[in-house]
Formats: structure tokens, sequence, C-alpha cells
């Protein structure tokens, strides 16, 4: 603990008396490092190969016993102006229209420096990992997935979804850790950072799975532990919304967060809380399972039912074009909760509602699923779901009335049937989220900073420890987490970090 105050340490480590550090068992102490990279994921791994590449000492700690974090299960969606596969389909691009398109998607809610730092660098990420063997989907870039679309094909994603960037990015770690490059301690979680009397980040102290503890120094550390979208306390505290959805990689925890906190950094972004529509949840104690989705997105199936909140009532225009515009409108409602109604003819008719299940699979959940009711009559359905029944009659009787003018309350254009025909069916949807929005604030330079603007000596951060609100805004904005977390990865490691080397 040389150079360490004790005060400064005890508060660090939130351990308050000399005999607790001594009861705990030690594992062997480490130092001397360039940088420590807590959480071997998406944008740590890049960190890692980067610095290493660059001649630095580099210790990665991973809490779990796999490389790539939320990459085993991201959609791995990303998006950068002027890439080669771009080129290779003759897409004139900028990252200046790439910003605009940010900007424009996140109504200017997003962390405007962050976001020149994505698009200015992004298309190097890219290119980079086409030179290490990722490919994409045939037809890609494209405009848009299931969020916002660009003005411009710009967004793209392999095969494999997330796996299509860890293939690039696990035999390139695991390269550097075989040529000594990058000393991996898997199973190991960082459990607090070290300071010295004046604040400044000096090293980690982690705890493995066998409980043992080791003090490890370096000249920087990098947060890049994911965020704590499996964290409902966490999650809660920081959004002011509940945790509906158990998706996200478990080992986002949130513990960056935290650790960026107890060093003097502060947490934004949690008010940047948006909602996907669609997910209909396994139960209805939360967070609970996604079971499936009811597309209601009208660029992938056109709406034949109406969708109504807690009081019964429609809140949007089903077929609204914009998926942001369908996500706000969710995200006012009551619990964010919503049913999708229809009636018999519109099942007989209507291509299925979730394709995934089909109608003969799904018809067999009305009344045995917490998700799914059926009844004879509206108030009946009103009732069994647990919502007013006149405003439901209401409903239905307005849709019915401005499907036999033409002419929706909502401006809805797609009505091919009225409401009629019994009996009607309601299918739960829950607005969640799977990532987390709350984190760390840094700079421009991804230095963890303090609320009057300071940084955390020596301390960085990069991926969802930053938070969705950071990069993505208040929206779902197309590639704005997985290509922020490559990128900022790959920049601290090749020369925002203060290296010897440098
Ligand atoms: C289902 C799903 C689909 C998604 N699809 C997209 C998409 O298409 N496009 C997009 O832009 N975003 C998408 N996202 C979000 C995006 O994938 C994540 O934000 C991003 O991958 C997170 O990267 P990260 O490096 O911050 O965290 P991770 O990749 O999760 O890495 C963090 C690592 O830190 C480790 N760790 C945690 N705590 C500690 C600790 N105390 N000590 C040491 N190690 C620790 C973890 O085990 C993990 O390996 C999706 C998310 C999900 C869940």
């Amino acid at each position: 603990m040389r150079g360490i105050s004790k005060r400064v340490f005890l508060r660090s480590t939130g351990l308050i008396a000399g005999t607790a550090i001594l009861g705990i068992r030690r594992a062997r102490a480490t130092e001397g490092w360039d940088v420590i990279v807590v959480g071997g994921g998406t944008a740590g791994l890049p960190t890692a190969i980067f610095a290493a590449e660059r001649g630095a000492k580099v210790l990665l700690i991973e809490k779990s016993g796999l490389l790539g974090g939320t990459l085993d299960r991201s959609a791995g969606q990303i998006a950068a102006a002027g890439t080669k596969f771009q080129s290779a389909k003759n897409i004139q691009d900028t990252p200046e229209a790439h910003f605009e398109d940010i900007m424009r998607i996140t109504r200017g809610t997003c962390d405007p420096a962050l976001a020149r730092l994505l698009v200015d660098n992004a298309t190097a990420t890219i290119d980079w990992l086409a030179d290490n063997g990722y490919t994409t989907l045939p037809e890609h870039p494209v405009i848009e997935g299931e969020h916002e679309a660009f003005t411009t094909a710009r967004y793209l994603w392999g095969p494999e979804g997330g796996r299509s960037i860890l293939k690039v990015l696990k035999p390139q770690a695991e390269a550097a850790i075989a040529a000594g490059k990058v000393t991996a301690l898997m199973r190991t979680g960082a459990v607090e950072l070290m300071q010295d009397v004046k604040g400044a980040v000096i090293g980690v102290i982690t705890e493995d799975s066998d409980g043992l503890r080791a003090e490890h120094t370096g000249k920087s550390v990098v947060l890049t532990s994911g965020g704590c979208a499996s964290n409902p306390k966490m999650f809660e505290d920081l959004h002011g919304v509940p945790l509906y959805a158990r998706a996200a990689y478990p080992f986002s925890q949130g513990k960056g967060i935290e650790l960026g906190v107890a060093a003097g950094g502060y947490v934004r972004g949690g008010e940047k809380y948006l909602c996907n529509s669609g997910s209909v949840l396994a139960d209805i104690n939360y967070p609970s399972p996604i079971f499936g989705s009811a597309v209601t997105d009208p660029r992938r199936r056109q709406p034949w039912e109406i969708i109504v909140n807690r009081r019964g009532e429609r809140f949007v225009r089903e077929d609204h074009p914009s998926v942001d515009e369908r996500e706000h409108a969710l995200l006012k409602q009551p619990g964010m909760r919503s049913w999708v109604v229809f009636d018999q003819e519109m099942l007989d008719k209507a291509p299925p509602l979730m394709p995934a299940l089909g109608n003969e699979r799904m018809l067999g959940l009305f009344d045995a699923h917490p998700m799914f009711a059926k009844a004879d009559t509206i108030e009946g359905l009103a009732k069994k779901l647990g919502i007013t029944p006149n405003g439901l009659i209401q409903s239905v009787a307005n849709y019915n009335d401005g499907q036999a003018k033409g002419v929706d309350i909502f401006g809805r254009k797609h009505m091919p049937l009225p409401m009629a025909r019994a009996p009607y069916y309601a299918v739960a949807q829950q607005g969640i989220t799977i990532i987390s929005f709350a984190g760390l604030a840094v700079d421009n330079t991804l230095r963890v900073v303090k609320e009057d603007g300071e940084p955390v000596v020596n301390l960085y951060a990069a991926g969802e420890v930053l938070g969705a609100g950071a990069t993505s805004g208040n929206a779902y904005t197309n590639g704005m987490l997985v290509t922020p977390a490559l990128t900022f990865g790959r920049l601290l490691g090749s020369k925002l970090l203060p290296l010897r080397t440098a």
C-alpha cells in the first residue's frame, strides 16, 4: 500500500476498520501495470487489444469465466459513415451526416461531444473489424433495423449478431494473452479502486471466485464492466423505473458505476430512459424473462388490432411510421403496459400477430398464460384484463366508427376490419428495456469526471458503464451502444491512455 493514505484507502474501499482488512484472505498482489481494464467485454477487449499492440503492460480483470460480455447475446448492430462496406456498394456518406442523423434521432439528447468522438472514429473501428474477418449480412449496410431509420444506408450487422464481432475480438485478445502482452484474471471481479492522498486512482482491488482479495497497481484504470440492467435495485434507483425484463448479460450488475462514483465520479442519464414496445413477458412478476414478441411495428406487419392502456384507451396511432413516436407514446402510459386487442375475424384474416409462435400455438395460450386473455364480450375481456371496461367499450366503438368512415381520431390509415365478431382477445405487452441509460459521466477523452467537471485522475470508462443516455440519448439510436463500446475501447487502447510508450 505504498503511497496510499490509509484514510483515503479505507474510504475508497468502504472498509471501516483495520481488523476488517487483516481479516481478508489475500491472493497475490501485482504492480506496475500500464493499464488495468475492468471487464473483458465489448469495450474492454478492444481496450486491451489496442493497448497491448501499443506495447503496454495490460491487466484484464474479468468477473465471469468467459471473454466477450454482452456480445454473446447482443444483436451486434453497428454503424459508421464511409466504411469499406459502404464503399463496396458505392454508398456516399460522411461523419457529419452520421452526426446529424444521431442528433435528429436522439432529438439532441445524447452527449454531443461523445457523438462527435464516435462518428469521427467509428469508421476505422468497423474497417478494422472488416480487415480482421468480420462480415455482414449480404444486403448490408441498410438504412434501418428495428429502430428509427437513418437517412443513409450505414447500418450493419453480422450473420451471428454480436458473436460475429466476438469472433474477431476473441482470437486477438487470446493471442495477446498467449504472447504475455495481456494478463487476464478470469472469474475475478474488481471490488474497489485504490486512490492516493490526492484522489488519483492508482489501482484496483479484486476478489476471485474463492473470495481471495488482491491489490493491483497501475498507471490507468479503465472501467468497461457494462451497465446495470441485471441489477433490479440499482436499475430502479438510477432510472426511477422498475426493471421489467430479465434479458441483459447476468454480469451487468453496475459494479463499474459504483466504483466510479466511489472514486469521485457521478451518474447521469437515468432520465433518458425509454422503453421498447412489443415485448410479451413470461410472468407477471418482474424482472421477468421475455416470452415473445407481438409484432406491432408497421414496417414488419401493418396492425389490424387496436392497442389500449390500463384505462382501456387507445393512446397512439398504431400504424405510426415512427418507432420512436410509438415508444414515447407507450412511455407515458401507466406502468408502460399496453394490450393488443382483436376479435375473431381479425385473428382469422390478419397475418400472425406473433409469427414466431404462430396462431395455432397462440390460441392455446388464451386464459392459460397470464399475458393472454379471451372473452365473449368487450366488457368481459376488460374485466379479465383488469382494465377499465367503459374505456375499452368506448375505444372499440370509436375505432369502429372511424373504421366505417375511413377517418380515425389518431390518423391511423390501416384499418381493414371493425372489431365486432366475438370472441375478443388481448395480448399484454410490456414496455421494457434490456440496457441501462444511466452511467458514469466522462469528458470527450473518456476520463471519468466529477460534478465540477474535473477528471478523476487516471480513471477512464467506456461501454454501457457510460449509460445508453450518453450515446443513444432518450431514444434507441441505431448501433449507438456497440459501436461506441468498440470504438471508445479502441481509442483508449490506441491513443487516449497515457502509456509510457506514448
Ligand atoms: C439482447 C441485447 C441486444 C443488443 N443489441 C444491440 C445492438 O444491436 N446494437 C447496439 O448498439 N447495442 C445493442 N445492445 C447493447 C450492447 O450490446 C451493450 O451495451 C454492449 O455490448 C455493452 O458493452 P460493454 O463492454 O459495456 O459491456 P459487456 O460487453 O457486457 O462487458 C462487460 C464485461 O465486464 C465484466 N464485469 C462486470 N462486472 C465486473 C467486475 N466487477 N469486475 C470485472 N469484470 C466485470 C462482465 O462479465 C463483462 O464481461 C444489446 C443488448 C442486449 C442485451
